[in-house]
């Protein structure tokens, strides 16, 4: 009886915050709380992972209401220029998973970002980190106006990729969201430190 090799993904699927990017909200709620009446960490409520934040990177919100909404939720007074400069000024490069990025594209293989994030994000991050500009494509949940692990946006993902099942190899930090590519079908990798994930990587046939 033989049974038949797993195949080798064709294209790899990134999360960026926390798997390319670290970032820390409370960075953003310091520099906020010097321009209002609030302290940061009042401040850092209303921003990490709320119901607020939530809007935004579902595409409910354009970049201008965000602004409106948190200005006037932390009586910050100045511009939305200086905002979005401090809004995005939230992330770090992790080293070696950008590195097993550039290592995948040197190989041929198609990767794309798939991330829960927003215009004032994305728009610092293009500005800031060269290596963000060497991707396939990329799958944003405020243009998909859904979030992981919705399937509507794996949906999409498939569709953007032009590929689904095991033919996908997806990285996130975010147990709920890699559990969601398993039920498709997708090859996951729970990411937890960059050693276990580049050797998940080396073991699924790429590198
Ligand atoms: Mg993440």
């Amino acid at each position: 009886m033989t049974t038949s090799p797993t195949p080798t993904p064709t294209a790899v699927v990134f999360d960026l915050g926390k798997v390319l990017l670290e970032f820390d909200y409370g960075i953003v709620a310091r520099r906020l709380a010097a321009h209002s009446g609030r302290d940061a960490e009042q401040i850092r409520v209303l921003l990490d992972q709320s119901p607020l934040l939530f809007r935004f990177e579902s595409g409910q919100m354009t970049n201008d209401e965000f602004f409106r909404e948190v200005s006037s939720l932390t009586d910050y007074t100045g511009a939305l220029e200086e905002f979005a400069d401090i809004f995005g000024d939230i992330f770090e490069p992790i080293a070696p998973m950008i590195e097993l990025h550039a290592q995948l594209r040197a190989s041929g293989v198609p990767t794309f970002i798939f991330s829960n994030t927003n215009g004032l994000a994305i728009r610092h991050i293009r500005a800031n980190f060269p290596f963000f500009a060497g991707f396939t494509d990329y799958i944003y949940s405020h243009e998909a106006g859904a979030m992981k692990p919705d399937a509507r946006i794996y949906e999409v993902v498939e569709r953007r990729t032009g590929r689904c099942g095991a033919e996908l190899l997806y990285i996130d930090d975010r147990l709920e969201n890699v559990e969601a590519g398993a039920a498709r079908g997708w090859r996951v990798v729970h990411h937890q430190t960059p050693e276990q994930t580049i050797a998940a990587v080396r073991a699924a046939g790429l590198l």
